[in-house]
Protein backbone atom coordinates (compact mmCIF):
# COMPACT_ATOMS: atom_id res chain seq x y z
CA UNK A 1 0.00 0.00 0.00
CA UNK A 2 0.85 3.97 0.16
CA UNK A 3 0.82 5.26 3.29
CA UNK A 4 1.53 8.65 1.58
CA UNK A 5 -2.33 7.58 -0.01
CA UNK A 6 -3.94 6.14 3.04
CA UNK A 7 -2.97 9.58 5.30
CA UNK A 8 -4.33 11.83 2.75
CA UNK A 9 -7.52 9.88 2.46
CA UNK A 10 -8.09 10.30 6.21
CA UNK A 11 -7.04 13.46 6.34
CA UNK A 12 -3.62 14.65 7.47
CA UNK A 13 -4.14 15.58 11.45
CA UNK A 14 -4.24 12.45 13.17
CA UNK A 15 -4.72 13.21 17.08
CA UNK A 16 -3.80 9.89 19.94
CA UNK A 17 -4.50 10.94 23.56
CA UNK A 18 -2.60 9.18 26.08
CA UNK A 19 -3.88 9.45 29.72
CA UNK A 20 -1.30 9.84 32.37
CA UNK A 21 -1.11 6.63 34.86
CA UNK A 22 -0.61 6.59 38.69
CA UNK A 23 -3.77 8.06 39.94
CA UNK A 24 -7.55 6.55 40.50
CA UNK A 25 -9.13 8.32 37.26
CA UNK A 26 -11.89 10.75 37.27
CA UNK A 27 -12.83 9.92 33.67
CA UNK A 28 -16.34 8.62 33.51
CA UNK A 29 -14.63 5.93 30.97
CA UNK A 30 -12.54 5.65 27.99
CA UNK A 31 -11.82 2.96 25.11
CA UNK A 32 -7.79 2.38 24.23
CA UNK A 33 -7.18 1.86 20.94
CA UNK A 34 -7.56 2.59 17.22
CA UNK A 35 -10.67 5.38 17.25
CA UNK A 36 -10.89 5.15 21.27
CA UNK A 37 -13.47 7.68 22.84
CA UNK A 38 -12.50 9.22 26.64
CA UNK A 39 -15.72 10.47 27.95
CA UNK A 40 -15.75 13.03 30.85
CA UNK A 41 -18.03 14.23 33.35
CA UNK A 42 -17.16 18.04 34.26
CA UNK A 43 -19.98 20.58 35.99
CA UNK A 44 -22.34 17.84 35.50
CA UNK A 45 -22.17 18.09 31.63
CA UNK A 46 -21.11 14.71 30.33
CA UNK A 47 -19.02 14.45 27.16
CA UNK A 48 -17.46 11.30 25.00
CA UNK A 49 -14.43 12.61 22.76
CA UNK A 50 -13.65 10.47 19.99
CA UNK A 51 -9.95 10.62 18.84
CA UNK A 52 -7.65 8.60 16.25
CA UNK A 53 -6.23 6.46 18.90
CA UNK A 54 -6.33 6.34 22.44
CA UNK A 55 -3.32 4.76 24.43
CA UNK A 56 -4.68 3.74 28.21
CA UNK A 57 -3.04 4.85 31.63
CA UNK A 58 -0.26 1.37 31.20
CA UNK A 59 0.30 2.11 27.60
CA UNK A 60 4.29 1.58 27.05
CA UNK A 61 6.63 3.48 25.28
CA UNK A 62 6.98 1.13 22.64
CA UNK A 63 3.16 0.82 22.10
CA UNK A 64 3.24 4.53 21.39
CA UNK A 65 5.86 5.00 19.49
CA UNK A 66 4.83 1.72 17.25
CA UNK A 67 1.49 3.87 16.22
CA UNK A 68 3.94 6.67 14.71
CA UNK A 69 6.94 4.29 13.10
CA UNK A 70 5.09 4.57 9.78
CA UNK A 71 4.79 8.29 10.25
CA UNK A 72 8.33 8.90 10.88
CA UNK A 73 9.91 6.78 8.68
CA UNK A 74 7.62 8.09 5.87
CA UNK A 75 10.45 11.31 5.76
CA UNK A 76 12.72 9.31 4.31
CA UNK A 77 10.71 9.22 1.20
CA UNK A 78 10.12 13.00 1.20
CA UNK A 79 7.27 14.21 3.37
CA UNK A 80 6.94 16.56 6.11
CA UNK A 81 6.17 15.28 9.57
CA UNK A 82 5.06 16.80 12.56
CA UNK A 83 4.49 15.54 15.70
CA UNK A 84 3.56 17.89 18.72
CA UNK A 85 2.62 16.80 22.57
CA UNK A 86 0.14 18.52 24.03
CA UNK A 87 -0.99 18.74 27.36
CA UNK A 88 -1.19 20.42 31.10
CA UNK A 89 1.91 20.93 32.73
CA UNK A 90 3.07 17.41 34.46
CA UNK A 91 1.01 15.29 31.74
CA UNK A 92 3.98 13.73 30.46
CA UNK A 93 4.51 15.50 27.09
CA UNK A 94 7.92 15.56 27.62
CA UNK A 95 8.22 12.04 29.17
CA UNK A 96 6.55 10.87 25.61
CA UNK A 97 8.47 13.40 24.00
CA UNK A 98 12.11 12.18 25.27
CA UNK A 99 11.26 9.67 28.17
CA UNK A 100 14.08 8.80 30.91
CA UNK A 101 17.31 7.62 29.28
CA UNK A 102 15.84 4.08 30.96
CA UNK A 103 12.65 4.02 28.57
CA UNK A 104 13.74 6.09 25.54
CA UNK A 105 10.03 8.33 23.90
CA UNK A 106 9.25 9.48 20.57
CA UNK A 107 12.44 11.43 19.82
CA UNK A 108 15.10 9.05 20.99
CA UNK A 109 12.89 6.09 19.06
CA UNK A 110 12.32 8.04 15.81
CA UNK A 111 15.62 8.89 15.45
CA UNK A 112 17.14 5.30 16.28
CA UNK A 113 14.54 4.30 13.69
CA UNK A 114 15.30 6.76 10.81
CA UNK A 115 19.01 5.85 11.11
CA UNK A 116 18.47 2.15 11.00
CA UNK A 117 16.01 2.26 7.90
CA UNK A 118 18.91 4.45 6.27
CA UNK A 119 20.96 1.63 4.67
CA UNK A 120 24.53 1.80 6.34
CA UNK A 121 27.13 3.20 3.74
CA UNK A 122 24.42 4.57 1.55
CA UNK A 123 24.29 8.24 0.90
CA UNK A 124 22.19 10.04 3.12
CA UNK A 125 22.78 13.76 4.47
CA UNK A 126 20.98 14.84 8.07
CA UNK A 127 20.72 18.17 9.46
CA UNK A 128 19.60 18.96 12.66
CA UNK A 129 18.37 22.27 13.97
CA UNK A 130 16.80 23.04 17.60
CA UNK A 131 14.51 26.12 19.03
CA UNK A 132 13.33 27.09 21.66
CA UNK A 133 10.14 29.52 21.69
CA UNK A 134 9.82 31.71 24.96
CA UNK A 135 7.80 34.62 25.52
CA UNK A 136 7.27 35.09 21.75
CA UNK A 137 11.06 34.57 21.47
CA UNK A 138 12.56 32.28 18.97
CA UNK A 139 16.62 31.16 20.55
CA UNK A 140 18.72 28.94 18.46
CA UNK A 141 19.65 25.92 21.17
CA UNK A 142 22.63 24.73 19.31
CA UNK A 143 24.13 27.71 18.12
CA UNK A 144 27.84 28.07 19.79
CA UNK A 145 27.93 30.16 22.18
CA UNK A 146 25.00 31.64 24.23
CA UNK A 147 21.83 30.74 22.90
CA UNK A 148 20.83 33.53 20.46
CA UNK A 149 17.43 35.48 19.59
CA UNK A 150 16.92 34.50 16.19
CA UNK A 151 14.29 36.84 13.28
CA UNK A 152 11.77 34.66 11.28
CA UNK A 153 11.04 36.31 8.35
CA UNK A 154 9.70 35.61 4.74
CA UNK A 155 11.98 33.85 2.63
CA UNK A 156 13.04 34.84 -0.73
CA UNK A 157 10.11 35.52 -3.07
CA UNK A 158 9.03 32.64 -5.36
CA UNK A 159 10.90 29.76 -2.92
CA UNK A 160 7.75 30.46 -0.24
CA UNK A 161 7.99 29.79 3.27
CA UNK A 162 9.83 31.34 6.00
CA UNK A 163 13.50 31.45 6.84
CA UNK A 164 14.74 31.73 10.11
CA UNK A 165 17.60 34.30 10.23
CA UNK A 166 21.03 32.53 11.72
CA UNK A 167 19.57 29.43 12.47
CA UNK A 168 22.37 26.65 13.14
CA UNK A 169 22.18 23.66 11.26
CA UNK A 170 24.25 21.26 12.28
CA UNK A 171 25.06 17.95 9.63
CA UNK A 172 24.90 14.90 11.91
CA UNK A 173 26.99 11.70 10.27
CA UNK A 174 25.32 9.58 13.06
CA UNK A 175 23.26 8.53 16.03
CA UNK A 176 25.87 8.86 18.79
CA UNK A 177 26.60 12.44 17.47
CA UNK A 178 22.82 13.35 16.95
CA UNK A 179 22.18 12.05 20.71
CA UNK A 180 25.04 14.43 21.86
CA UNK A 181 24.01 17.34 19.72
CA UNK A 182 20.07 16.88 21.23
CA UNK A 183 21.34 16.33 25.03
CA UNK A 184 23.23 19.69 24.48
CA UNK A 185 20.15 21.82 23.09
CA UNK A 186 18.05 20.50 26.01
CA UNK A 187 20.54 22.01 28.63
CA UNK A 188 20.10 25.22 26.49
CA UNK A 189 16.79 24.90 26.96
CA UNK A 190 15.38 27.73 29.61
CA UNK A 191 13.18 26.66 32.24
CA UNK A 192 11.33 28.38 34.98
CA UNK A 193 9.25 27.49 38.18
CA UNK A 194 5.83 27.52 38.18
CA UNK A 195 3.38 27.40 40.88
CA UNK A 196 2.22 23.44 39.26
CA UNK A 197 5.31 21.93 38.56
CA UNK A 198 8.85 23.37 39.33
CA UNK A 199 10.57 21.71 36.62
CA UNK A 200 7.54 22.72 34.02
CA UNK A 201 9.27 24.19 30.84
CA UNK A 202 7.19 27.32 29.87
CA UNK A 203 8.33 27.04 26.38
CA UNK A 204 7.57 25.36 23.00
CA UNK A 205 11.24 22.93 22.21
CA UNK A 206 11.77 22.22 18.69
CA UNK A 207 13.86 20.18 17.25
CA UNK A 208 13.98 19.51 13.19
CA UNK A 209 15.77 16.68 11.08
CA UNK A 210 16.05 17.35 7.30
CA UNK A 211 16.61 13.92 5.91
CA UNK A 212 17.77 13.26 2.39
CA UNK A 213 18.28 9.14 2.10
CA UNK A 214 19.52 7.44 -0.78
CA UNK A 215 16.51 6.28 -2.95
CA UNK A 216 15.36 2.35 -2.08
CA UNK A 217 14.92 1.77 -5.91
CA UNK A 218 17.46 -0.27 -7.57
CA UNK A 219 17.91 -1.63 -10.84
CA UNK A 220 17.12 1.35 -12.74
CA UNK A 221 19.34 4.01 -13.63
CA UNK A 222 17.89 6.40 -10.44
CA UNK A 223 19.40 3.78 -8.50
CA UNK A 224 21.45 5.54 -5.42
CA UNK A 225 20.29 9.00 -6.48
CA UNK A 226 18.84 11.18 -3.39
CA UNK A 227 15.13 11.62 -2.62
CA UNK A 228 13.68 14.75 -1.97
CA UNK A 229 14.37 15.81 1.52
CA UNK A 230 11.75 14.81 4.25
CA UNK A 231 11.41 16.44 7.18
CA UNK A 232 10.79 15.49 10.77
CA UNK A 233 9.37 18.42 13.34
CA UNK A 234 9.07 17.10 17.10
CA UNK A 235 7.61 19.47 19.11
CA UNK A 236 7.25 19.43 23.16
CA UNK A 237 4.56 22.38 23.64
CA UNK A 238 4.46 24.20 27.09
CA UNK A 239 2.05 23.44 28.91
CA UNK A 240 -1.74 24.54 28.01
CA UNK A 241 -3.17 25.08 31.38
CA UNK A 242 -4.78 28.36 31.42
CA UNK A 243 -3.57 31.70 32.33
CA UNK A 244 -5.39 32.41 35.31
CA UNK A 245 -4.49 29.19 36.83
CA UNK A 246 -1.03 30.01 36.90
CA UNK A 247 -1.41 33.69 37.84
CA UNK A 248 -3.85 33.41 40.48
CA UNK A 249 -1.22 30.18 42.08
CA UNK A 250 1.29 33.01 41.91
CA UNK A 251 -0.94 35.89 43.38
CA UNK A 252 -2.26 33.34 46.20
CA UNK A 253 1.95 33.34 46.87
CA UNK A 254 2.34 36.50 47.36
CA UNK A 255 5.54 35.64 44.42
CA UNK A 256 7.41 38.51 43.08
CA UNK A 257 7.59 37.24 39.84
CA UNK A 258 3.83 37.25 39.48
CA UNK A 259 3.78 39.43 36.64
CA UNK A 260 6.55 37.48 34.58
CA UNK A 261 4.50 34.44 35.14
CA UNK A 262 1.02 35.40 34.60
CA UNK A 263 2.84 36.95 31.01
CA UNK A 264 4.46 33.81 30.26
CA UNK A 265 1.21 31.78 30.61
CA UNK A 266 -0.68 34.42 28.73
CA UNK A 267 1.67 34.23 25.74
CA UNK A 268 2.29 30.26 25.63
CA UNK A 269 -2.25 30.29 25.71
CA UNK A 270 -1.99 32.70 22.96
CA UNK A 271 0.86 30.44 20.35
CA UNK A 272 -1.45 27.38 21.49
CA UNK A 273 -4.55 28.93 19.92
CA UNK A 274 -2.83 30.38 16.55
CA UNK A 275 -1.76 26.41 16.94
CA UNK A 276 -5.38 24.92 16.91
CA UNK A 277 -6.90 27.85 14.71
CA UNK A 278 -3.99 26.80 11.93
CA UNK A 279 -5.15 23.21 12.52
CA UNK A 280 -8.45 24.29 11.93
CA UNK A 281 -8.08 25.90 8.88
CA UNK A 282 -6.00 23.33 7.52
CA UNK A 283 -8.51 20.60 8.18
CA UNK A 284 -11.11 22.81 6.95
CA UNK A 285 -9.36 23.54 4.15
CA UNK A 286 -10.04 27.16 4.67
CA UNK A 287 -8.20 29.58 2.25
CA UNK A 288 -6.87 31.54 4.54
CA UNK A 289 -4.49 29.89 7.21
CA UNK A 290 -3.43 32.11 10.04
CA UNK A 291 0.08 31.08 10.07
CA UNK A 292 1.12 34.31 11.07
CA UNK A 293 -0.56 34.85 14.50
CA UNK A 294 2.43 33.25 16.79
CA UNK A 295 6.21 32.60 16.24
CA UNK A 296 5.27 28.98 16.48
CA UNK A 297 3.10 28.77 13.58
CA UNK A 298 5.29 31.32 11.68
CA UNK A 299 7.82 28.96 12.45
CA UNK A 300 6.11 25.61 11.65
CA UNK A 301 4.42 27.01 8.45
CA UNK A 302 6.03 24.60 6.00
CA UNK A 303 6.26 21.86 7.44
CA UNK A 304 2.07 22.11 8.51
CA UNK A 305 0.91 23.16 5.08
CA UNK A 306 -0.46 20.79 2.32
CA UNK A 307 0.80 17.77 2.13
CA UNK A 308 2.11 17.43 5.42
CA UNK A 309 1.46 14.80 8.35
CA UNK A 310 0.25 16.48 11.70
CA UNK A 311 0.32 14.29 15.01
CA UNK A 312 -0.83 15.73 18.18
CA UNK A 313 -0.20 13.72 20.53
CA UNK A 314 -2.77 14.87 23.51
CA UNK A 315 -1.53 14.00 27.42
CA UNK A 316 -4.22 13.77 29.62
CA UNK A 317 -4.41 13.82 33.47
CA UNK A 318 -6.99 11.63 35.01
CA UNK A 319 -6.79 13.77 38.45
CA UNK A 320 -10.06 14.93 39.98
CA UNK A 321 -8.69 18.61 40.36
CA UNK A 322 -7.66 18.63 36.76
CA UNK A 323 -10.72 17.67 35.10
CA UNK A 324 -11.27 20.95 34.02
CA UNK A 325 -7.71 21.00 31.86
CA UNK A 326 -8.33 17.81 30.81
CA UNK A 327 -11.75 18.73 29.33
CA UNK A 328 -10.08 21.92 28.03
CA UNK A 329 -7.23 19.82 26.12
CA UNK A 330 -9.78 17.21 24.92
CA UNK A 331 -12.02 20.41 23.19
CA UNK A 332 -8.43 21.45 21.51
CA UNK A 333 -8.43 18.16 20.22
CA UNK A 334 -12.29 17.76 18.91
CA UNK A 335 -11.52 20.91 17.14
CA UNK A 336 -8.06 20.40 15.19
CA UNK A 337 -8.56 16.47 14.56
P1 LIG B 1 5.05 17.55 31.19
O1 LIG B 1 6.24 17.57 30.28
O2 LIG B 1 3.76 17.42 30.46
O3 LIG B 1 5.04 18.70 32.14
P2 LIG B 1 6.38 15.29 32.36
O4 LIG B 1 6.72 14.55 31.13
O5 LIG B 1 7.47 16.08 32.99
O6 LIG B 1 5.13 16.25 32.10
O7 LIG B 1 5.73 14.27 33.38
C1 LIG B 1 5.46 14.61 34.73
C2 LIG B 1 5.87 13.46 35.62
O8 LIG B 1 5.07 12.32 35.36
C3 LIG B 1 7.30 13.02 35.41
O9 LIG B 1 7.85 12.66 36.66
C4 LIG B 1 7.17 11.81 34.52
O10 LIG B 1 8.24 10.91 34.68
C5 LIG B 1 5.86 11.20 34.98
N1 LIG B 1 5.17 10.49 33.89
C6 LIG B 1 4.44 11.05 32.90
N2 LIG B 1 3.91 10.12 32.09
C7 LIG B 1 4.32 8.94 32.55
C8 LIG B 1 4.12 7.56 32.14
N3 LIG B 1 3.38 7.26 31.04
N4 LIG B 1 4.70 6.61 32.87
C9 LIG B 1 5.43 6.90 33.96
N5 LIG B 1 5.67 8.15 34.39
C10 LIG B 1 5.12 9.17 33.71
MG1 LIG C 1 7.72 19.00 29.97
Amino acid sequence: GCPGRLLELKGNIRVLCRLRPGTPSSLVSSEPGPGGTVTTCYRGHQRRFRLDWVFPPDASQEEVFRELEPTVLSCLRGYSVCIFTYGQTGTGKTYSMEGPPEDPGIAPRALQSLFREMRPGGRHCVTLSMVEIYNEAVRDLLAPGPPQRLVVRQGPAGQGGLQVAGLTYWDVPNLETLNQMLSLGRSNRATAATAMNQHSSRSHALVTLTLRAASPTRGSGTAGSLAPAGTLHLVDLAGSERAWKAGAACRARGDPEDAQRLREARTINRSLLALGGVMAALRARRPHVPFRDSQLTRLLQPALGSGATVVLLLQISTRPEDLGETVCSLKFAERVG
